[in-house]
């Protein structure tokens, strides 16, 4: 029936950091893997990151460790984390940076020859290894030429539409047999075989009309998951990167980065007050500056003086934004001032923010050397995601294992800056080790395989957009994103309320009615419109999961603010949101967080443990680039 079948032991879905990464563990085991993605090699969204990767190297500030990385982690996710996922990402990064050093990628150098290490919001230290501002370029380059030299098969533009299963004898549900997809190009269809699949498919951004992430982040994977009958987790948390470009239109959204704030830029109000020192929360005052000379003087003694509260972690500084433009106190353009121009040279500025240079000057027509830039909140990134086991990156589901954006539990209520680059190898190599693992321990006789039904089903469905063009009442995929865009902005955006939350998940399950009856034109090669259609069903199913979560969680924590429940609530601090589908409806359970066992809650007994830095950086000052 399906023209086109491949067999492999393992299929990882997404050739971002995570996918990369699992795919080379997973052969380097011995299994066949095959890597499959929407867009072609080497455009992930990973290609992005600027910034750098989180790990706590020491070559910068030798006081730094794993211990200090993990407490940063769980206290910028408000201690929703998975312990155990940030404890293994804490040890294991390190030991991650040389890896991709040993196959090839070049990181900035400290003046003593160690990789150099950057600070961003929320590290104690400086802590983020990084190549000049395309440290996710480096990435990606380092583990595609691995991954080119290991010969492994990549099926690129090639979107999985289904995930295949076939019952467990072991669990008598289901397990994974394999996924089903088209080609972009031609519109055929295509269906791996495999006992594991790994699904690193990203983030869930798209859905938001003010987003710094591109097309291909419509939340395929978490829906993918879901539908196959594994849970997701955390869906409440997304994450407002606080500065994003708000002017002119057409490129509202795109990341401005936080190294700007690294690197001494700060944020003003329409009346030039530097509002983040009223912004400051009690859990962090003790690491955080309190008069600007204070916050100015870090940026050269980093022994006597405390961070700058432009530095605090990512949601503490997108609601502050949000709160001084709400006040009235906004820019022209419904943002804040970010300054650099009146705090560094035109040289230092060019030569420390080439990219921001150039992107301000090239869209906006505005000179940062000489001109402050107006940026506001813009949608980023997704800390829930498909539920995983810490260890093993195994979801729910028998054979099915997740990891990177697409995965939950690292970073709890909200993550801190370059912890994703660093999740994407930690978490993508333990997820193609078991993948491996798994696949193998079946015998060759004993192999999942898909019934034709399934694969009947998704075909039909695939096409339904194509015979209903021309019918009464069809609807067109752009509108049905744009009205998606404009209910997720206004009702699921950065501040929320139960009215708000009750009204969108009405809209979504209208949204969801129309989407039945989406039609497209014209043939099944490339055809974006019909790959559109397609894309909403994940779009709107992870738009419904984002909005339930919300609703059900009545405090503010990290990502997660309610203008309804201001504050944080201890009996919320107890539980994730697990998420799963039955029968086709979203059933929402409260799950009890593992407790922290005592060697790690010790790490949590002083507000400001563990003790201030005491020796001189190898150079300190690095910029940071988000
Ligand atoms: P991606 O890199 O997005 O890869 C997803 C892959 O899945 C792609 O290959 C895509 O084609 C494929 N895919 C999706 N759906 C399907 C489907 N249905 N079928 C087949 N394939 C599919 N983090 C940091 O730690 N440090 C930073 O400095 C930093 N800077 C950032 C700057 C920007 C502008 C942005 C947007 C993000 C930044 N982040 C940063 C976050 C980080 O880049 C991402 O979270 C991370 O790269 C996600 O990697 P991933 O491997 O999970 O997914």
């Amino acid at each position: 029936m399906t023209a086109e079948t491949h067999t492999y032991d393992v299929v990882v879905v997404g050739a971002g950091g995570a996918g990369l990464r699992a795919a080379i563990e997973a052969h380097e085991q011995g299994a066949r893997v095959a890597i499959v993605c929407k867009s072609l090699l080497g455009k992930a969204h990973t290609v992005m990151a600027e910034g750098g990767m989180a790990a706590a190297m020491a070559n910068v500030w030798p006081e730094d460790n794993w211990q200090v990385h993990f407490r940063d982690t769980m206290r910028g996710g408000k201690m929703l984390n998975q312990w155990r996922m940030a404890q293994i990402h804490a040890q294991e990064a390190p030991d991650r940076v040389w890896e991709l050093e040993e196959w090839g990628a070049v990181f900035d150098r400290t003046p003593d020859g160690k990789i150099l290490q950057r600070d961003f919001g929320g590290h104690r230290y400086a802590r983020l290894a990084h190549v000049g501002d395309r440290t996710g370029l480096e990435l990606i380059r380092t583990l595609q030429n691995r991954v080119v030299a290991k010969k492994l098969d990549v099926f690129m533009e090639c979107t999985v539409q289904r995930l295949l299963t076939a019952p467990d004898p072991e669990t008598g549900g289901e397990r994974i047999a394999g996924v089903f997809a088209y080609w972009r190009e031609t519109g055929t269809f295509v269906r791996f075989d495999a006992p594991a699949v790994v699904l690193a498919t990203g983030g869930i951004g798209k859905s938001w009309q003010i987003t710094s992430n591109s097309w291909e982040y419509t939340g395929d994977g978490q829906a993918l998951a879901l539908k196959a009958g594994a849970a997701l987790m955390d869906m409440e948390f997304v994450q407002f990167h606080p500065t994003g470009m708000v002017w002119p239109p057409s490129v509202r959204g795109i990341l401005v980065t936080e190294g700007v704030r690294g690197d001494g830029g700060v944020l003003r109000n329409s009346e030039g007050r530097r509002f983040m020192f009223d912004y400051i929360p009690e859990v962090f005052a003790a690491d955080t500056a309190d008069t600007e000379e204070e916050a100015d003087r870090w940026y050269t003694d980093k022994k006597t003086a405390r961070r700058p509260p432009e530095l605090l972690p990512r949601d503490e500084v997108a609601r502050a934004i949000n709160s001084e433009v709400k006040a009235g106190r906004g820019s022209p353009h419904g943002g804040v001032y970010l300054d650099i121009a009146s705090r560094r040279d035109p040289e230092t500025i060019r030569r420390r923010l080439p990219s921001m240079y150039h992107q301000f000057k090239e869209l906006a027509d505005v000179d940062i050397t000489s001109e402050p830039m107006e940026v506001g909140p813009t949608c980023h990134y997704v800390m829930g995601g498909i539920k995983v086991d810490p260890e093993s990156q195994q979801t729910t589901l028998p054979g099915l294992f997740a990891a990177g954006e697409c995965a939950a539990g690292l970073h709890g209520s909200n993550r801190l800056g370059g912890n994703s680059l660093s999740d994407l190898v930690v978490f993508g190599r333990r997820a193609g080790l078991s993948a491996a693992e798994y696949a193998q321990a079946i015998p060759a006789d004993a192999r999942p395989a898909a019934d034709e039904g399934q694969v009947a089903e998704v075909t039909a469905a695939a096409l339904a957009p194509f015979e209903r063009f021309g019918t009464e009442g069809a609807e067109n995929p752009y509108q049905l994103q744009f009205d998606l865009q404009a209910v997720m902005q206004s009702l699921v955006g950065i501040i929320r309320t139960e009215h708000e939350l009750t009204q969108a998940i009405k809209e979504i399950a209208g949204l969801r009615e129309r989407a039945e009856r989406v039609a497209v034109e014209g043939h099944r090669q490339y055809n974006p419109g019909w790959h559109l259609a397609l894309d909403l069903r994940s779009m709107l199913l992870v738009a419904e999961c984002v909005a339930a979560a919300a609703l059900a969680r009545k405090e503010s924590r990290g990502g997660h603010t309610r203008d309804d429940y201001p504050g944080p609530d201890p009996e919320f601090a107890k539980i994730n949101h697990v998420l799963r589908l039955r029968d086709g409806q979203l059933e929402l359970t409260a799950q009890a967080l593992p407790a922290l066992p005592p060697e790690l809650a010790t790490l949590f007994e002083t507000p400001s443990a563990p003790p201030a830095p005491v020796s001189a950086p190898g150079a300190a000052g690095a910029a940071a680039q988000a």
